[in-house]
């Protein structure tokens, strides 16, 4: 391939003398050529490299990117070399069919090329004036994910950073929905005099959930929280019980995919309930909402077009790249009244609203052409086929570290698997880590600690969990001894 071609000039790292001050471009396309052979190296070489960073952010990485701003610049080709030879001690390999650790996902290889091709085209995803392209691979890719899904059409998307800024956004729509219903414009008027908001959520709701009620002023002493079932999902009596205790403006919480054991909430169930009080139900679908994009799998999030706004995450289970999530609103007005832009300056796409009047961010990257790319080359069975090939891998793992002695102790009804290893887990996961094989975490769930595994790479195959499953037991063993 030619971009192998390309051997940038070897220079010492400390030059002697001060280089010349040089123009921006030297030669861009060596350059571009250049970068995008090292990224596919990296990829093809992450499969048998040791999965953890060779070195220590605090003992190395730092000293590694340097110290004193530079006075003088220096040749293009030289600061992406340093780049290179300061990052690559401290990369993690999860692009990888081993990475097991938080909820990441790897990148399908049309998602990288096209956050390549996002990075040299240099669009702005704002609106269609700044770049028709990347609005248009947006609108597209947005009524995509609806149909994959199970969302309506005719909701709104916004193509966030990730669940945080997702269940944040949708929350703040649900906020002005229930102020507007109780005759209170919060967008204007703020929440000093407002009538008070009650938020509900189950107990095992995800931390970005409060981080939304500190960050849109309803506050976390807002929340009444709601038992769970065995699972970690929501305990529908226990709902019921909760939101008949106390009226006024309502938002509920819900969870698809529940982030330490995968359990899905009864999104119908719940949502009916909520209805009938006049609540805005949210639902945070991080992981689970992809589910939906499984026939065999779908039961879980049944209900979900029930909802009035949801959250996904594009770079854990679509596998494309970091900084990528989507923000459902079943209510578009709604949508746009909470967090649209209000500068006439900024609209200027006619009477349609603008990629970035969905979103909190104004100026972006065009995250669409990432998300067009994978879903065009997935397709919808290809899509299904990474849901229920991940899960299936995560049974897998519960069934071999069963066999090995350990106790698996959720019910894997998705990708995630929590494991009691009789010892200290951290000391575990930590060993674990350092021979390499595999990555992975540990959490506390229910007062215990234990290992995590998640399997959202769309890569990873059951050679990768036997090998996997080994290093664990092996780490197990050398801990116990
Ligand atoms: C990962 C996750 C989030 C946060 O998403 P980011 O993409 O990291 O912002 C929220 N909720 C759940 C259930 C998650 O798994």
């Amino acid at each position: 391939m030619a971009y192998n071609s390309y051997k940038p000039p070897v220079r010492s790292r400390v030059a002697t003398e001060p280089p010349p001050v040089v123009s921006i471009v030297v030669d861009d396309r060596q350059l571009l050529q250049y970068a995008a052979g090292v990224a596919a190296d990296f990829r093809a070489g992450a499969t048998d490299r040791p999965v953890r960073p060779e070195r220590d952010y605090d003992a190395d990485l730092i000293r590694a990117f340097g110290r004193e701003l530079p006075e003088r610049g220096c040749a293009p080709d030289a600061a992406v070399d340093e780049l290179i030879a300061a990052a690559g001690p401290g990369l993690m390999a999860n692009v990888g069919p081993r990475f097991f650790g938080f909820v990441v996902g790897g990148t399908v290889p049309a998602a990288a090329a096209a956050d390549m091709l996002a990075a040299g085209w240099d669009q702005n995803g704002f609106n269609a004036v700044l770049s028709p392209a990347a609005a248009a691979a947006e609108a597209c890719a947005g009524r995509w994910l609806r149909q994959l899904l199970g969302i309506a059409d005719t909701a709104s998307v916004g193509f966030v950073t990730g669940g945080q800024e997702a269940n944040t956004v949708g929350i703040a729509a649900g906020r002005h929905q229930v102020l507007a219903a109780a005759g209170w414009d919060v967008e204007a008027d703020g929440l000093a005099g407002a009538p008070r908001v009650r938020v509900v959520a189950g107990a095992e709701r995800h931390a970005t959930i409060d981080r939304t009620l500190r960050l849109l002023g309803l506050g976390t002493s807002a929340l009444e929280v709601v038992a769970t079932d065995g699972n970690g999902a929501i305990d529908i009596a226990d709902l019921r019980r909760v939101v008949t205790a106390g009226d006024g403006p309502l938002i509920v919480c819900l969870q698809a995919g529940n982030v330490n054991t995968g359990a899905c909430d009864d999104l119908r169930a719940a949502c009916e309930l909520v209805h009938e009080h006049d609540g805005w139900v949210h639902v945070d679908g991080a992981i689970g909402l992809w589910a939906a994009a499984s026939p065999r799998l779908r039961h879980l999030v049944d209900g979900i077009e029930l909802a009035d706004s949801a959250g996904c995450d594009g770079h854990k289970w679509l596998n494309v790249g970091q900084d990528c999530g989507f923000v459902f609103c079943a209510h578009p007005q709604v949508h746009t009244a909470a967090v649209a832009h209000t500068a006439p300056y900024l609209t200027g796409s006619g009477e349609h609203a603008a990629p970035g009047d969905f979103v909190l961010g104004a100026s972006r990257r065009a995250r669409g052409f990432a998300v067009w790319a994978a879903l065009r080359q997935l397709g919808a069975a290809g899509v299904a086929d990474t849901v229920e090939r991940c899960c299936r891998l995560a049974g897998r793992f519960a069934t071999a570290l069963t066999d090995g002695g350990l106790r698996v102790v959720n019910d894997v009804v998705l990708n995630q698997v929590l494991v009691d290893v009789g010892a200290d887990a951290e000391t575990v996961a930590a060993a674990v880590r350092a021979d390499g094989t595999c990555w992975l975490g540990a959490t506390t769930w229910r007062d215990r600690r234990l290992l995590r595994i998640s399997v959202s790479n769309h890569s990873t195959t059951e050679s990768d969990v036997d090998r996997s499953v080994a290093a664990i037991l092996r780490a197990v063993q050398a801990t116990a001894g």
